[in-house]
């Protein structure tokens, strides 16, 4: 990249605001613009599930700070429509273009859609964004009648210990045999007696045969044959990429973007992806890719990727993290390291550690509430799992700019 170069990031959660901070650290000086379609500036996410539904904290509280000036131009409240990459433009609405020498795809990930839910019923709701987290507080103020959670996965626990924590009646609906089992035994053991505890109710090996909406409630007839009548319906089953605008474009964008080990998008000079939206072939575990959703990751890759994006695609390194997360339900702790998901099997390391082990290999571990045990299990894992030497990986370089002419982003308010 060089003086008078301008990078556009399309995506304005961590990943993008992380990005910006390290594409300026390592001196770029050009242009750099923000893309986001949510209305505000970046946001701690986590406390969406967790403070933010429990009114322990407001929307302004919970704003990332850059870590320092970024002196970029910020188009909040727009959605990217579509992007050519032989020509190096991105698309806004309206048909404005935004011409870059370089590109960071963050656009996440949008939760996804369970068929049959009556979605334009008001108290139907998902939760990823502050706003979504508002929505959920209007319903619950609105109603003291139960809620309901379907999905046993993290947004679904954490959300469920939130509503307890409020004094909410609250069951959670999931259909596999319990909540969060994709971490172990030992875990998902774990989780039904901490909801057992604090009177949560569970509806476990089930899903909803149908929905009915009252004026006062609305009702989900169960699998199982319970009747659940709630004030509130939140689904958490899982997300989708945010790719709809990205198909067209050339790149792979089946499950995310297909990028390279650099994170450089398979296909293209100057498109790099980070967090959610990335698949990626880790190479400290294998060469197959694969997208990993969570926090860490997405600061992490977002770095990753905007030190690739400054070297050029010929010296750019493996991005090679140990993955790592963690959750918080009630007051207890949840830590993962690794890749759990790709444990064949699983090994008690200690009270409270669980090991995930692929071909008699340590692949990832995950504790439950042992935060000082799980420091020196994480370094034992990246002792195990040694990163493969940081060589570059050989492609070819940037290509020059080709001259298209620019939209009127330009009259965008810098910050
Ligand atoms: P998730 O962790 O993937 O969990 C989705 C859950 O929904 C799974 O338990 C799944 O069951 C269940 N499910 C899927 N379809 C269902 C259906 N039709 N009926 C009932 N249950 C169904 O997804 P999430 O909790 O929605 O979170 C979204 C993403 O954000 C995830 O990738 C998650 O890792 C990430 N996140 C991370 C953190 C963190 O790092 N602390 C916190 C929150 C969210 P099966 O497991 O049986 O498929």
């Amino acid at each position: 990249m060089a003086d008078g170069d301008r990078i556009v990031i399309v995506g304005a959660g961590v990943g993008g605001l992380r990005a910006a901070e390290r594409l300026r650290e390592i001196g770029f000086d050009g242009e750099l613009v923000l893309v986001g379609d949510e209305p505000r500036r970046p946001y701690h996410r986590p406390a969406v599930s967790k403070q933010l539904v429990m009114g322990a904290a407001r929307p302004a509280d919970v704003t990332l700070k850059a870590y320092r000036d970024l002196d970029a131009h910020w188009r909040l409240g727009t959605r990217a429509t579509h992007l050519d990459t032989l020509e190096r433009v991105v698309y806004l609405p309206g048909g404005e273009s935004l011409w870059y020498d370089g590109l960071v795809l963050a656009t996440g990930v949008h939760p996804r859609h369970l068929p049959g839910s009556p979605r334009h019923d008001p108290r139907v709701r998902v939760l990823r964004t502050v706003d979504d987290a508002l929505a959920v507080r209007r319903c619950l103020a609105a109603s003291t009648r139960p809620a309901v959670v379907i999905g046993g996965g993290l947004i679904g626990n954490e959300l469920a210990a939130s509503l307890r924590h409020l004094g909410r009646d609250v069951t959670l609906v999931g259909h596999a045999r319990a909540p969060l089992h994709r971490f172990g035994e030992r875990v998902a053991n774990s989780v039904v007696a901490l909801h057992d505890e604090h009177r949560a109710k569970l509806a476990m090996r089930s899903e909803v045969r149908h929905w009915i909406s009252t004026k006062d409630t609305v009702g989900l007839h169960l699998t199982t044959n319970q009747l659940l009548v709630a004030s509130v319906v939140v689904l958490a089953i899982g997300s989708v990429p945010q790719v709809d605008w990205l198909r067209g474009s050339g790149l792979d964008v089946s499950d995310g973007v297909l990028c390279e080990p650099t994170l450089f998008a398979e296909g293209a000079d100057d498109v790099v992806a980070a967090g959610d939206l990335a698949r990626w072939p880790n190479l400290r575990f294998d060469e197959r890719p694969r997208r990993v959703e969570h926090w860490i990751n997405a600061v992490e890759s977002a770095r990753a990727a905007a030190e690739n994006l400054m070297a050029g695609r010929s010296s750019a390194k493996p991005f090679t993290p140990l993955p790592r997360a963690w959750s918080t339900l009630y007051d207890v702790r949840l830590q993962m390291a690794g890749l759990p998901t790709l444990g064949e099997d699983t090994v008690g390391l200690a009270d409270g550690v669980t090991g995930f082990v692929r071909g008699g290999e340590l692949v990832g571990v995950c504790a439950w509430d042992r935060p000082r045990a799980m420091l020196g299990w994480t370094a034992e894992l990246a002792r195990r799992l040694p990163a493969p030497a940081d060589a570059p990986t050989g492609a070819v370089p940037l290509q020059p700019r080709p001259a298209v002419p620019s939209g009127p982003w330009a009259t965008a308010a810098a910050g």
